[in-house]
Parts: structure tokens; C-alpha cells; sequence
């Protein structure tokens, strides 16, 4: 053995045997709020189209630096639909397309909301359809079809969750709601003015808001604000999720200037929360989508007034990978290539004790 390799073994000897960090040291601090953003339906295409079309950065192209991507199969399919896609980050769990929270054989799994409110933080949930559809159901309700509406809202009144928004008026039962501690409220105005406990918020008595193009308004914006202050209320925390449940219709339809607008609405509801978050310094915010949805491309960009042509491949889901954005204490922790049901379990992860 020459004198380089001695040399080599004197200094491995030296070395102190690799200790394992503590928690502070790692650099990862623990949100004691979480707030998962779902644009349904959302991929890179989705957003490059979109930001072609505006005259400004999107809030979700300028905040972020932490960025990953998600793979987002299904149990039984590799391109999953909203309510496989939605259980996978809600549960930790890939089920078959079409089932809310139940595993392939309709038991229940545990939520990531129903963890959220077990360790007595406050759970609310936002969307800018019916609140009983796939993406929102699959965070309070477990049925084995999301066609079931009624069983879904059924799920609400002892689900623990505290606040909520959307559509879905015709599924439920008023009395039932209030006899579940619930205030219920009539439209955005009557949603930002409460400061009861447990608030259930109808945006209309219409089963799903209408889409931007037809008058929805500022709507997810500002009831986004309204929802995490009431959360917040709570000193344990809370865990929030808020979805831009039409960017999804938009793509089905193969209509560009509708999932535009829908992208650039859900963006302004994620710049509102990312500058409460700023504020607040204790909230993690997830933004990220269930699956892409029209194999959409971009063949040319937008010219001045003009939309950027868009090119869809299908009218349904495609199995491309989603992007994974993240900010706020513990984002460092969604960088990388990673399954659908890891959200749920690094999500999982930092919001433990
Ligand atoms: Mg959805
Ligand atoms: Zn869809």
C-alpha cells in the first residue's frame, strides 16, 4: 500500500462517525398552517398559455422557487380523473377513478382534513364549483361514486370541517347544516361579513357558480381571504384547500378563452393568499393541479390582442406530469419528481407535532 492510499485511510479515520441533524439544523421548519391550492385540470401548458395572454407576470410565475412534479395516476389508470386525483393528495391513497376517499374496496381512508381537525387545527375548503364535486368531496366526504351528490353533502354535517364555500345548495339540507353548527350563508357579501364559528357559504342557489365569461365576478379571490381569516382564528392552525375547479371545464370544452380566464382567476386567488401568507409568515401554500386536461399545447404565443393559439390533443385528462409549487415555511420539501399521494405525505409530514 503506497503513502497516497495511507493518507486516504488516516483521513477517513478521523472522521467523526455522520451524526443525524436535528430538525432545526436541516433547515425544514414546520408551517403551523397549510393551505393546498388545486387549479383542477392545471398543467404547464395551462399556465404558459395563460401567461402568453396576460399583460402581467402570473403571481404562480413570479412567487415561486420551489417547483416539482407530479405523477398522477390513479389505482386502476394511468390517467386519473378529479376524484382519484384528489383522494391521492387528500389521503395518501391511489384509488380508481371515480371514488371519493374510499380505497378500491369503498372503505373509508382518512383524510388529510380529518387528520388536520383530530390534532384541533381548523379545516376549511374553497372551490369555485359545487362544493359535493370529485376535488373538493374527496377532502370531508368517502363515497364509492362521485356521482352521489346527496351521500356527499351527507358527509359534510359531521365531517369537522369548519368553513366552507362554493356551490352545491341543492344537496343540502339547511336545518341539517345549522343543526351541525353551521351558519349558513347567502352570497360572497354575506360569506365576507361572518364571524361565526362554523360558516357553510353558497355562492348562489345554483349548483355550481357560473363561469367568469358569464358573471362570476371576484369571487375566489377575496372569499380566499375571508376563509383563511376565519381559520386562523384557531391558534393549533389550519389546514385550507382552495380549487379553480373550472380551468378543468375549460379544457374539456377545448375552449382556450375559457380556461384562460379561469387561470388567470384562480392565479389572482393565489396571489391573495401567498401575500395573507407573506404576512402571516406561519403558512405553507401548496399550488399544484390534479392532472393536466386537453393535452393541450402551444403552438404560437399570443400576438397584441389576439388569444396565443392553442392546440388540444383530447377532450379529456392526459397523463403528463403536473407541476408542484410551493412557498412558505417547509417548501423545500415538495423540490423533486415525486407520485400524487407524496403531497399528502409531505403535507402530512410538516403538519405534525
Ligand atoms: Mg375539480
Ligand atoms: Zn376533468
Amino acid at each position: 500500500m503506497n503513502r497516497f492510499y495511507l493518507l486516504i485511510l488516516a483521513a477517513l479515520a478521523s472522521c467523526a462517525p455522520a451524526k443525524r441533524l436535528p430538525k432545526k439544523e436541516t433547515g425544514t421548519t414546520k408551517p403551523k398552517n397549510v393551505v393546498l391550492m388545486v387549479g383542477d385540470g392545471m398543467g404547464l401548458a395551462q399556465l404558459s398559455l395563460t401567461q402568453s395572454a396576460a399583460d402581467y407576470v402570473l403571481a404562480i410565475f413570479e412567487w415561486f422557487k420551489v417547483i416539482g412534479l407530479s405523477e398522477t395516476a390513479s389505482a386502476n389508470d394511468y390517467i386519473t380523473d378529479s376524484a382519484a386525483g384528489a383522494t391521492a393528495f387528500s389521503t395518501g391513497s391511489r384509488t380508481n377513478n371515480g371514488m371519493i376517499s374510499v380505497a378500491p374496496d369503498s372503505s373509508a381512508l382518512k383524510t388529510i382534513a380529518e387528520e388536520a381537525s383530530e390534532q384541533g387545527k381548523s379545516t376549511g375548503l374553497l372551490a369555485t364549483c359545487s362544493i359535493t364535486h370529485a376535488t373538493p368531496a374527496a377532502f370531508f366526504a368517502h363515497q364509492p361514486s362521485r356521482k352521489m351528490n346527496k351521500e356527499i353533502a351527507g358527509d359534510m354535517y359531521a365531517s369537522g370541517i369548519d368553513v366552507f364555500m362554493g356551490g352545491g345548495w341543492p344537496y343540502f339540507d339547511s336545518s341539517r347544516l345549522v343543526a351541525s353548527g353551521f351558519a349558513v350563508k347567502h352570497g360572497l357579501d354575506a360569506f365576507t361579513g361572518a364571524n361565526e364559528p362554523k360558516v357553510a357559504g353558497f355562492y348562489s342557489h345554483a349548483e355550481h357558480p357560473p363561469k367568469m365569461s358569464e358573471g362570476r365576478g371576484n369571487y375566489l379571490a377575496p372569499a380566499s381571504v375571508k376563509m383563511l381569516e376565519l381559520l386562523n382564528r384557531n391558534k393549533t392552525g389550519f389546514f385550507a384547500m382552495i380549487e379553480g375547479s373550472q380551468i378543468d371545464w375549460g379544457g374539456h370544452a377545448n375552449d382556450a378563452a375559457y380556461l384562460i380566464e379561469e387561470t388567470k382567476d384562480f392565479d389572482k386567488a393565489v396571489r391573495a393568499v401567498l401575500e395573507w401568507a407573506k404576512k402571516d409568515g406561519q403558512t405553507l401554500v401548496i399550488v399544484t393541479a390534479d392532472h393536466e386536461t386537453g393535452g393541450l399545447t402551444m403552438p404560437q404565443p399570443a400576438k397584441p390582442g389576439t388569444l396565443p393559439k392553442a392546440h388540444f390533443s383530447t377532450g379529456d385528462h392526459s397523463g403528463i406530469q403536473v407541476p408542484v409549487f410551493a412557498w412558505g415555511p417547509g417548501a423545500e420539501q415538495f423540490m423533486g419528481v415525486y407520485k400524487n399521494t407524496d403531497i399528502y405525505r409531505k403535507m402530512k409530514a410538516l403538519m405534525g407535532h
